[in-house]
């Protein structure tokens, strides 16, 4: 066969309830050649916007169900003459959020693993069945392309018990399955391991604190090369305030707004979940407006922003301890690479603890890793762009590639 446009190429599927994104990229190369998002699935005004070597396609119609949104997207590489079932993709690799206690590699997806991801979706309800349904779809319309499950718990699965346990009954948390797994990890590990590249030193060498600031938001402590902390917990509520979640809470209040609010455990989850965070504080998660409305004075932003910076600032002075004093510090994703404010505010009066950022160097807008801090600053901060999609893109060629070399 000679080569198509995508042969080599990884497909890297994430769905959601109702929505799912891709890219097809070269794992080697680093080039993206489509890149795309499903929205409103299952509902009568389903969208696609799909993306392939420069040109945008934007399609309105209903899509019953993932498969459907998924034979569309096909439909439209097949316009642009690329049979994607027949051009030598090397892999599917499908981000999956929640690993449990089975999976902390990527993971080749036969009939065994797909059920035990099932078994383990009561430990993420709204995340893995939205990831099974994305796994069903395209192996249904893709059978020959080998698939891989990339979790987004696996970089933190071997986190010291100190910081993976929580201070419950021990028989119910072992019953249960209830215990810290840490999420985004996948992100976690590409902007770690880069950033030790940048700074030209061995990973093992590197202690950092990883701050993944985008509308989930989680910090990592990474003492050479091994994660020993993550804010997030047995489910991606905990930690950070974030857009809509609320980061860590009292547990007490949950039952308050059950026993004297009379709301049930769905309406709660809703809640912590979607309408909380920055958009509960201010009704607005985009960081961007909250920015504006901060420099317009606005009360609700203000404190919103504060609340947030309070979080982060806590989480930063933890982990510096639980480190003993960081090499690095490390912003990524949409706020952390972009909103050089939250930067500054964040790392504010730290000179004590030999952290200065460099104003102009803050400043300056770039889509490249770069160093923020000034040339006397003793720990090096830094933002390194993330790419989830690559990290998975080469996990996933990875296992596809020594398995059927192996077979
Ligand atoms: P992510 O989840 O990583 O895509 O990040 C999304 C968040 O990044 C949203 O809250 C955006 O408002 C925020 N963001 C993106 N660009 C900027 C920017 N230039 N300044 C501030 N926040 C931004």
């Amino acid at each position: 066969m000679s080569r198509t446009p995508i042969d080599g190429t990884v497909l890297v599927v994430n769905a959601g309830s109702s929505s799912l994104k891709y890219q097809v990229l070269d794992p080697v190369t680093e080039e993206v050649i489509a890149d795309g998002l499903a929205e409103r699935i299952g509902e009568s005004a389903s969208r696609i916007k799909h993306w392939y070597r420069g040109h945008d396609v934007e399609v309105e119609e209903t899509l019953a169900d993932h498969e459907a949104a998924i034979a569309r997207v096909l439909a439209l590489f097949a316009a642009d003459g690329v049979d994607v079932a027949d051009s030598g993709l090397a892999a599917v690799g499908h981000r999956v959020v929640h690993g449990g206690r089975s999976f902390f590699e990527p993971t080749l997806i036969d009939d065994v693993v797909r059920s035990e991801i099932e078994r383990i979706c009561p430990l993420a309800p709204l995340h893995n069945p939205a990831n099974l349904v994305g796994i069903d779809a395209v192996s249904a319309l893709l059978p020959d392309v080998p698939a891989v499950a990339v979790f987004d718990t696996a970089f933190f699965h071997d986190l010291p018990d100190a910081a993976a346990t929580y201070a419950l009954d021990a028989a119910v948390a072992e019953e249960y399955a209830v215990r810290r797994y840490g999420f985004h990890g996948t992100s976690h590990e590409y902007v770690s391991r880069r950033a030790a590249e940048f700074l030209g030193r061995d990973y093992a060498d590197v202690d950092q604190i990883v701050l993944h600031l985008g509308n989930g938001a989680s910090m990592s402590a990474v003492a050479g090369g091994r994660p020993v902390d993550t804010t997030m917990g047995m489910t991606p509520l905990e930690g950070l305030v974030m857009g809509t979640r609320t980061g860590d809470i009292d547990a007490g209040i949950v039952f308050q707004l059950a026993r004297v609010g009379g709301m049930s455990v769905d309406e709660i989850d809703t809640l912590v979940n979607k309408r909380s965070g920055l958009k509960g504080l201010c009704g607005e998660n985009d960081f961007r407006a909250i920015l504006e409305r901060v420099e317009a004075g606005d009360a609700a932003a203000r404190l919103a922003y504060d609340v947030y910076l309070h979080r982060l600032r806590r989480y930063i002075g933890a982990y510096l301890i639980e480190l003993g004093g960081a090499d690095a510090i490390v912003f990524t994703a949409g706020v952390g690479e972009n909103a050089a404010a939250v930067r500054a505010d964040s790392l504010a009066g730290l000179e004590k603890f030999g952290i200065e950022i460099d104003a102009e160097r803050n400043a300056v807008r770039s889509s490249e890793s770069r160093v923020i801090s000034t040339e006397s600053s003793e720990v090096t901060v830094l933002v390194v762009p993330t790419n989830e999609e690559l990290a998975i893109a080469r996990q996933a060629v990875a296992v596809a590639g020594s398995t059927s070399q192996a077979g």
